[in-house]
C-alpha cells in the first residue's frame, strides 16, 4: 500500500475512534503528567508502553535518548517550566541501535554528541559490561539524568524545590517490560 494512503487512512480510523471530549479537553490546555526523553526507535513507543492517552505525556525523542543537544534540553525545560510537569523520565531500551553504532564507531556524523555521551557512559563501566550494549544503554540513562540536572538551572531549581522528580528506566524490547532504575 502507498504510504500516503496508509497514513491518511490511519487518520480516518483514528478520528472515528476518537474520544471527542478528551481531544477538546487537551486542545484547551496541555497538562502532561510526565515528560519523557526516549530513543527514536520505532519499537519503543512511550505512550503505548505506559498505556497513556493523548495529552498524558510530553515526549522528546532522539536516537540514543541523549539530552546533550541544546534543543532537546530546551524542550525538556519547556515541559518543566511552562507545562509544569511533575516528573521527567529518561527512557533507554535494550537492543538500542544508536548505542551499538556508537560502540562500533559507526554512528552517523550528526549524532556526534549522542555518540560522545554513549562513549562517556561506556567508560564508566568495567569488565564485560564495556561491550554490552544493554549495560551501556542503562549507564547512558543514568548519565543523562545527571546531565539534565547538571546542564539546566531551570530543571535543577524545580528538583530542589521538590516540584520535579527525575526518573530513569529501561524498556526491554523482548518482553515489553519497563524497569525503573
Ligand atoms: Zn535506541
Amino acid at each position: 500500500m502507498d504510504i500516503r494512503t496508509r497514513l491518511t487512512g490511519g487518520n480516518v480510523v483514528f478520528r472515528k475512534n476518537i474520544d471527542r471530549a478528551l481531544i477538546l479537553k487537551v486542545a484547551t490546555k496541555a497538562e502532561p503528567m510526565v515528560a519523557i526523553l526516549s530513543c527514536s526507535d520505532c519499537r519503543v513507543d512511550p505512550e503505548k508502553i505506559f498505556n497513556l492517552s493523548i495529552g498524558d505525556a510530553y515526549v522528546v525523542r532522539i536516537a540514543g535518548n541523549s539530552a546533550s543537544e541544546q534543543a532537546v534540553l530546551g524542550s525538556l525545560e519547556y515541559a518543566v517550566e511552562t507545562l509544569q510537569v511533575p516528573a521527567l523520565l529518561v527512557l533507554g531500551h535494550t537492543g538500542c541501535g544508536a548505542v551499538k553504532a556508537a560502540i562500533e564507531g559507526k554512528a552517523p556524523e550528526g549524532l556526534v554528541r549522542v555518540a560522545h555521551d554513549i562513549d562517556l557512559a561506556r567508560h564508566r563501566l568495567s569488565g564485560y559490561h564495556v561491550n554490552s550494549a544493554d549495560a551501556v544503554a542503562e549507564e547512558n540513562v543514568r548519565l543523562q539524568m545527571r546531565q539534565i540536572a547538571g546542564n539546566s538551572q531551570t530543571i535543577r531549581d524545580a528538583m530542589a524545590s521538590g516540584r520535579l522528580a527525575v526518573l530513569g528506566a529501561m524498556y526491554d524490547l523482548t518482553t515489553g517490560s519497563v524497569r525503573l532504575l
